[in-house]
């Protein structure tokens, strides 16, 4: 079928709640996605930061293979699989945590983490889980409630209660807000969705301290900056502290469903059997790629440490070069971005028509999430769209 035939096809039977542009993907190798048109895209979307190994990866194949061969792609908590179990040995190895529960989704990983920072005040007589101003969590009712940007709210009250919202990278802001009533602190080490905003290591280490402080626990949302998208494993292990909770999602399954909420000592034990659950938590096939990433994730991480450097640098020659058209470049490894004097959606559609696919976080920011397997000639080859595609709308 043709783009537009699909289009038109979803359009008739899907609800209207995305904003979709008007192609259908086909097929992917490495970092190169093909449309039902037959056009090719350099992608630097990666699915939203999940196709952390780009497409056709043969280890990725030859775990699936083999769990198509076993005939079992679904196991339930019921029982213990064997994928589950390494990806979960993997992850705590690799964060220096001591437990994990897996889960579908990013937004599903948060909710495991709230209930566990509600458990844990629940003995202590205490229930308020302080959040922050443009973060974001997910689109359930929990997850949504700690995103604190009043656009995912409008329609949607009552939001749960005893959330309050302080100001990112602002220790102040949290300081008047914290007391013997905080149960958690939870935050992105950099924020995506609000605008590729990175945390001032004082204000991730001070954060900390007032958890501390307080007996709350601190959850770090690397649903997006973790699992080597700034270089690092996880976002945390550029600052020299740790969290009690992580949540991770998108890359983790190389591409399938699967999120996990991760407690380091002070969390650890919260859960007893029959106070959380997912059908198709550290389901098989998920699992089996989630080895596959993790096993991979050191190496990757270091490759994504240098060509990160020199993809912000060309992201702000490109800044420096349209001045009418661009603030500044920011970010992390790569998880960048552009704030954008124009609507990020113009760039976007001129980059799709050129062969680059590129998305927006927030309004005004022009986001840069490739696969992590990009290199510095895929930089160069996207960057030589970018400014064809800005020149275009000087
Ligand atoms: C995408 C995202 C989520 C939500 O993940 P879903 O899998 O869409 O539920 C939560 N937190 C952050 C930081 C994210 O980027």
């Amino acid at each position: 079928m043709a783009n537009k035939d699909i289009v038109e096809l979803g359009k008739k039977n899907y609800m209207s709640n995305y904003s979709q542009f008007p192609i259908a993907i086909k097929s992917g190798k490495g970092i190169v996605l093909t449309d039902e048109d037959g056009k090719e895209y350099l992608d630097f979307v990666a699915g939203i930061a999940v196709n952390a190994l780009g497409y056709g990866n043969e280890d990725e194949k030859k775990a699936l293979f083999s769990v198509i061969e076993s005939g079992v792609f679904h196991t339930s908590n019921l029982y213990y699989n064997s994928h589950a179990v390494h990806a979960a040995a993997m992850l705590n190895e690799l964060a220096g945590s001591e437990e994990v529960f897996f889960c579908n989704s990013g937004a599903e990983a948060n909710e495991a983490a709230l209930k566990m920072a509600r458990k844990y005040g629940s003995a202590k007589g205490k229930s308020v889980i302080i959040s922050f101003q443009h973060s974001f969590h997910g689109r359930t009712y929990g997850a949504v409630t700690v995103t604190g940007q009043d656009k995912y709210h409008k329609g949607f009250a009552p939001m749960l209660p005893d959330v309050v919202y302080g100001e990112f990278n602002n220790l102040d802001s949290v300081k008047a807000l914290a007391d013997e009533h905080t149960a958690a602190i939870i935050v992105e080490p950099l924020q995506g969705e609000g605008g590729i905003i990175p945390a001032q290591p004082e204000f991730l280490t001070g954060l900390r301290k007032i958890a501390d402080e307080h007996d709350a626990l601190l959850i770090f949302d690397e649903v997006q900056c973790g699992l080597g998208r700034t270089g690092k494993p996880f976002c945390f292990q550029h600052y020299g502290i740790k969290p009690d909770i992580m949540t991770l999602a998108k890359a983790i399954g190389g591409g399938l469903p699967m999120g996990a909420a991760v407690a380091f000592t002070k969390a650890k034990g919260i859960f007893s059997p029959g106070d959380h659950a997912a059908t198709f938590g550290g389901n098989v096939a998920s699992s089996a790629l989630a080895e596959v990433v993790l096993s991979k994730l050191p190496e990757l991480s270091k490759s994504v440490e240098i060509n990160g450097e020199y993809l912000g640098k060309k992201l702000d020659e490109i800044v420096e070069k349209y001045p009418e058209l661009c603030i500044s470049a920011r970010g992390m490894g790569y998880m960048r971005g552009i704030e954008l004097k124009i609507n990020p959606r113009d760039v976007i559609s001129e980059c799709m028509k050129n062969g680059l696919l590129v998305c927006s976080a927030g309004y005004t920011v022009l986001r840069f999430i490739p696969p992590l397997i990009a290199t510095k000639e895929d930089i160069d080859k996207a960057i030589a769209i970018v400014d064809k595609s800005l020149a275009a709308l000087s």
